[in-house]
């Protein structure tokens, strides 16, 4: 049956047993032929990963193809494609782990969010309109300026889109409209001089979790 060469190089068997077990039953089987079991239901009804074809496996249980050469070969390229895609992402997410402006970022997102989220229904901090259009969580100290207020809930409101891009902030109306919100000690609480803050990754992923709006 030329059965022992067969079993002399099968590299799809290594890479698409998803039991992580090596065939150690192969060679029995290919010895033992004679006694090899009747094939199951579920054998006989195996489609190649490939062709799609139904076949009836030759070479192992474990075969996930056909016994065509072109269907192996092309298996165990995808089966390699898989390993090294998912050995890339598991790269990029232990990298962003390390990074610390990607942790900052995320911060802000969540963070910025739970702002929209509290002042929902709130007329715009600034211009004082309700309206439909897209609201921003808009920083009465500007990110840019005072990265230490950045995640600070007293230094940031709901603003509608033309005073958050357009009249940067529209400034002098949002004070006048913090003083009615939080009081005259916050605002200058707001203005007086801060740290500089340091985060580190963990506190970043604290306030992660702490302003995820579910
Ligand atoms: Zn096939
Ligand atoms: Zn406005």
């Amino acid at each position: 049956m030329g059965c022992a060469s067969e079993h002399a190089s099968r590299p799809w068997l290594e890479e698409s047993d998803p039991s992580g077990e090596r065939d150690t039953t192969g060679k029995d089987q290919g010895v033992l032929s004679e006694k090899r079991p009747a094939r199951t239901a579920k054998q006989e009804t195996m489609k190649c990963k490939i062709c799609k074809e139904k076949f009836e496996a030759k070479f192992s249980s474990f075969q996930k193809t056909c016994n065509s050469v072109d269907c192996m070969v092309a298996w165990g390229q995808k089966v390699k494609d898989k390993a090294y895609k998912s050995e890339t992402r598991q790269m990029k997410k232990a990298s962003r782990e390390q990074d610390k402006s990607y942790w900052i970022k995320k911060a802000q997102t969540e963070f910025n969010r739970w702002i929209r989220e509290r002042d929902k229904g709130l007329p715009c901090i600034s211009c004082g309109r309700i309206h439909q259009g897209q609201i921003h969580a808009g920083h009465y100290k500007s990110v840019g300026a005072h990265p230490e207020l950045r995640f600070n809930e007293l230094n940031c409101h709901a603003q509608c889109s033309p005073c958050n891009n357009n009249l940067s902030g529209n400034i002098i109306n949002y004070r006048i409209n913090l003083l009615q919100k939080i009081g005259i000690d916050a605002v200058e609480w707001l203005e007086g001089p801060h740290l500089p803050q340091k985060y580190t990754i963990d506190q970043l992923k604290k306030l992660v979790g702490k302003y995820k709006v579910e």
